[in-house]
């Protein structure tokens, strides 16, 4: 294209002054013409351009000098150049070029009429008037392709805009959704609830979080597979979705969490309402590959202005309600308040502090004596883990227990236990109690790892006691996670001769039937039930039911938390066989114990001998 439109101009200069002068400016336009393309081939662009460009409109100049002035001919060829050089070069070439153009076109108008030159006007001819379309037709067809490929370009620059802005939103959207369920995620919803915390201003509500947490969703990945898993995930979204209006938004916490923002009328129920209702929606019975599904889920809120602004800090306190809901036994609901968190607060402190005391060795064991009602003699002791504190105070195993559990230290703690156990009651024994056994709490995380056989076993040998005299006592709550793993384990205890007891059963699911399975010889019936045992027509019956069942299925049945005479009287009548509690002792640490022990024993004895005189 530009070769054609140099060609046009050469024509058009070589018809425009027809002597001999002419033919020897077009040789040496020709001549840099040739250096033009020399630049090009060596892809010097802007070299090529400008040769091109000043050689020749500086040919046209002299064309035009020498032949008609400003009515030569060659003049026509000066807009092309002017658009070449818009197009082919940048902004100064352009400027450049202009400036030259407008200066020569000045310097031939100011040599005519000086009368320097004089111009030569030819007359018109047919031939002139070809070469003059011809010139037209060239340029017009330049600038015609030219343009063309620039709106080519356009237009397949604006389709690439236009998939760049797709996959843009596409991006976008994957950033701001989870990939499962298509709900929001984390970052979106901090998004979504500063929009709606802004409207809640304005309209004067408040505006709550919801954290839903699934309480038994790992054994059903475990059980069924990830992908019915997955499967559950969107069919409870799509549950808890149909219940939600238009300002609430369900958002995808990440795992098995989920969180709904909802605004919530000031002085109203609508919080505790929503909150039952997506409780109830987890609870539905999910089919999942032809195999039917029930969740439960524990919920925890927290509430914007109330309990504060920050969308981070608020999840946080949710969650620590969510963790409440879990403790006051699942499938339910708990509103955040401060008293929450300063508990998380001293939980956290607890913790950093528990591995030390461990590897400093600063656990205790406390021991309780268990008494057998229809003789009154004390066979067994329990082992109760006692934490001093600097300040003399004790904390109570009801508090670090669950927290050594939950970071995996209740291994090491209950290993040591055991130990400690059994070598205080082979002391007791060596120091004239023959017969004296010792009881220890059991952990289900002490099932998890497999080694508690060899545990036993290795505490047994080391303190060289048989056998029978260590006794374990297991929370229902273990019974309910049954798994074939710790039937086993338990088997292969039960057969080894250590004892098994039912710790504070009616708390828990209070299902007789398993405890076949798992070879218990004992049954402790929860404090709960014992205290108010003289006040409580109810829990008499129940006591007594609890006594009947167990007796029938061959166990015998210790009352735990025996505090007086008349709660002692009542629970012989009822057929109890085991007593224990503050009634005879409190835990005592070793040396207390064994001088309560040895004080207890004479007592008895000379009763017994009183008696029988
Ligand atoms: P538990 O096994 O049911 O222990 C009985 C609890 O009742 C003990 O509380 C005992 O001090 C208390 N108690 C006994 N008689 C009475 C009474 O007459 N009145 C009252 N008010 N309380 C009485 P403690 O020592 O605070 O232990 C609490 C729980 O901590 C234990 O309940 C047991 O589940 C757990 N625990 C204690 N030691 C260990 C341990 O070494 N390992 C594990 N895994 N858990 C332990
Ligand atoms: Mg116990
Ligand atoms: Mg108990």
């Amino acid at each position: 294209m530009q070769i054609c439109g140099v060609c046009a101009l050469g024509l058009a200069a070589s018809l425009a002054v027809a002597r001999n002068i002419t033919f020897v400016i077009i040789s040496v336009g020709l001549c840099c013409l040739l250096a033009a393309f020399g630049f090009a081939y060596r892809h010097k662009v802007l070299a090529s351009a400008s040769t091109l460009l000043v050689s020749l409109s500086s040919m046209l100049f002299a064309l035009a000098v020498t032949g008609a002035g400003l009515f030569d001919i060659a003049v026509l060829g000066y807009p092309t150049m002017i658009i070449f050089a818009a197009i082919l070069g940048g902004v100064g070439l352009f400027l450049s070029l202009l400036s030259f153009v407008i200066l020569q076109c000045i310097f031939i108008a100011w040599l005519s009429l000086q009368g320097i030159i004089t111009p030569n006007v030819p007359s018109i001819s047919w031939p002139h008037l070809i070469f003059i379309l011809v010139i037209f037709i060239v340029t017009g067809f330049s600038v015609y392709i030219l343009v063309r490929d620039i709106k080519r370009l356009m237009l397949s620059l604006h389709h690439e805009n236009q998939k760049v802005e797709q996959s843009r939103t596409r991006i976008q959207h994957l950033a701001h959704h989870d990939n499962l369920t298509n709900l929001p995620n984390r970052l979106y919803g901090e998004a979504l609830f500063n929009q709606s915390l802004a409207s809640c201003e304005t309209t004067g509500k408040s505006l709550a979080l919801l954290f839903i947490d699934l309480d038994n969703f790992k054994p059903i990945n475990d059980a069924l597979g990830h992908a019915a898993g997955d499967q559950l995930l969107k069919l409870l979204t799509q549950q808890l979705s149909e219940i939600l209006m238009p300002q609430q938004y369900l958002i995808r916490f990440g795992g098995d969490e989920f969180l709904v923002i909802a605004p919530i009328a000031p002085d109203s129920d609508e919080l505790n309402q929503l909150a039952h209702s997506l409780i109830l929606q987890c609870a539905s019975v999910f089919n999942i590959f032809q195999t039917q599904v029930t969740v439960s889920a524990s919920l925890g809120t927290a509430n914007a202005p109330k309990d504060g602004t920050d969308f981070k800090q608020l999840c946080r306190k949710a969650d620590i309600a969510m963790y409440k809901a879990k403790q006051d036994g699942r499938n339910t609901y708990h509103h955040y308040d401060e008293s929450l968190d300063k508990a998380s607060e001293n939980k956290f402190k607890m913790l950093q502090l528990l591995r030390p005391a461990l590897s400093e060795q600063q656990f205790e064991l406390h021991y309780q004596p268990i008494v057998e009602l229809q003789s009154g003699d004390i066979n067994t002791l329990e082992a109760l883990l006692r934490w001093p504190q600097p300040d003399g105070s004790m904390i109570p195993p009801d508090l670090f227990v669950p927290l050594a559990e939950g970071s995996g230290l209740i291994n090491e703690l209950g290993t040591w236990v055991v130990r400690q156990a059994c070598q205080f009651c082979a002391k007791l024994r060596r120091q004239g109690h023959p017969n004296i056994r010792i009881a220890v709490n059991l952990s289900v995380m002490q099932f998890k790892d497999g080694q508690l056989q060899h545990t036993v076993e290795s505490a047994l040998y080391e303190a060289g006691l048989p056998p029978e005299a260590l006794e374990l006592e297991l929370t229902e709550s273990l019974l309910i996670d049954e798994t074939e793993q710790i039937q086993q384990q338990l088997a292969s205890l039960s057969q080894l001769g250590t004892t098994i007891a039912i710790d504070d059963f009616g708390t828990g699911y209070s299902n007789l039937v398993y405890l076949r399975n798992f070879n218990a010889t004992k049954l402790k019936i929860d404090r709960s039930f014992i205290s108010p045992l003289c006040f409580s027509k109810h829990d008499e019956s129940l006591v007594e039911a609890i006594i009947n069942m167990a007796s029938s299925l061959g166990l015998k049945t210790v009352a735990e938390g025996i505090e007086d005479e008349v709660t002692l009287q009542k629970l012989i009548s009822l057929g109890c066989d085991i007593g224990q509690g503050y009634y005879w002792s409190k835990p005592l640490p070793e040396d207390a114990l064994a001088a309560f022990l040895m004080n207890y024993c004479a007592e008895t004895a000379s009763l017994k001998l009183s008696s029988s005189d």
